[in-house]
């Protein structure tokens, strides 16, 4: 390797590594997430912090991750006011986290502290983002299939390319958490916004173990929520859709027009009121979806101003006096 490509791919001597954890009700597993997380970070010799996020927790967390901080000088927490759900409390831990290097992972003993090592030693190698691909989910059939269908749909309809089997949990770079806690999307679909900023990105197969008490804090309805927020965020498919209807519904009007015409004119079979009737109905009808089509496009437009995503990031300027800037300054 050349001495400039080491230059930019080098890590800073002694990185601080973060690790957010977002956290509702998991009392249960506070303690030995922090000895885990600890065991494996002191194990490659990192410096660390590990930052809860309390989200509004009910069952004696708050106090457990006070003692916590006071035993631990490297412990951080940040108590939520209330539970604003998990998206909300990763984005706080990315925002508060002052790692070189954050790790996102659940509390709930779900995601394996042991992947760890293979992320940083990705980062090492020069990855800016390291995502964990999940196999062997302990989730029931129902749910599994609803992932897999989720992720595949997802992946054929986004604007960006979204990793399969893909969540929170993998390590980011800190040029990668800057530009994150700048986006100001209110929905948030972490995996799609992490996989949207670009950068050296890879995924590592991780196994996903059992959550420790089998209740999930995300309920049924919190993930179609989160579907939803992904689908409406990264693609415009939804709304081409209507492109379609109007266009199918145009070529049945005119087909049924003709048919209806033809009965009037030719053969005299047709019942009175009848060809006027289907003819402006079956218009109308191509036309209000032709109309909710164009709606659609300016109501996208809004969109897209008003989250005022940066239309383009640079990662690294070459022999530019000033340092390299983002889109939107
Ligand atoms: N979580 C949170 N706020 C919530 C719900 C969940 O911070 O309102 C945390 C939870 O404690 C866990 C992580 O988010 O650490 C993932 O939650 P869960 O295990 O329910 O999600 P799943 O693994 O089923 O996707
Ligand atoms: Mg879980």
């Amino acid at each position: 390797m050349s001495a400039m490509q080491t230059s930019t791919l080098l890590r800073p001597a002694d990185p601080l590594i973060s690790v957010v954890l977002p956290a509702y009700n998991e009392s249960a597993v506070l303690r030995e997430l922090q000895q885990r997380i600890s065991a494996v970070l002191q194990g490659c010799g990192q410096r660390f912090e590990i930052v809860f996020v309390n989200d509004g927790s009910t069952d004696g967390s708050y106090e457990i991750l006070d003692s916590l901080a006071a035993e631990h000088s490297e412990v951080r927490v940040l108590h939520f006011s209330r539970n604003f759900g998990h998206q909300a409390a990763v984005q706080a831990g990315l925002a508060y986290a002052a790692g070189d290097a954050v790790i996102i992972m659940d509390s709930d003993l779900q995601d394996d502290p042991a992947a760890i090592t293979a992320f940083l030693d990705q980062w090492q190698q020069g990855q800016d983002v390291v995502y964990a691909v999940r196999h062997g989910r302990k989730e029931n059939a129902v749910k599994r299939f609803l992932f897999y269908a989720f992720y595949r749909v997802l992946n054929a309809i986004s604007n960006t390319p979204i990793p399969m089997d893909a969540g929170n949990f993998g390590l980011l770079d800190r040029a990668v958490v800057n530009e994150l806690i700048r986006i100001s999307d209110r929905d948030r679909y972490f995996p799609g916004l992490r996989s949207w900023v670009g950068y050296r990105q890879i995924g590592v197969p991780v196994e996903r173990l059992r959550r420790h008490d089998d209740q999930p804090r995300v309920s049924m309805k919190g993930l179609f929520r989160l579907a939803k927020t992904a689908i409406f965020s990264f693609s415009t498919v939804p709304l081409s859709a209507f492109y379609v209807l109007a266009l199918l519904s145009l070529a049945s009007c005119i087909a049924v027009s003709g048919f209806t015409l033809y009965h009037k004119l030719f053969t005299g079979l047709a019942i009175p009121g009848w060809t006027s009737l289907t003819i402006v109905a079956s218009f109308f009808g191509a036309l209000n979806a032709f109309g909710i089509g164009i709606l659609g496009e300016y109501t996208v437009r809004i969109y897209d101003q008003v989250r005022a995503r940066p239309p383009y990031l640079v990662a690294r300027a070459v022999n530019f006096a000033r340092p390299s800037q983002t889109g939107n300054v």
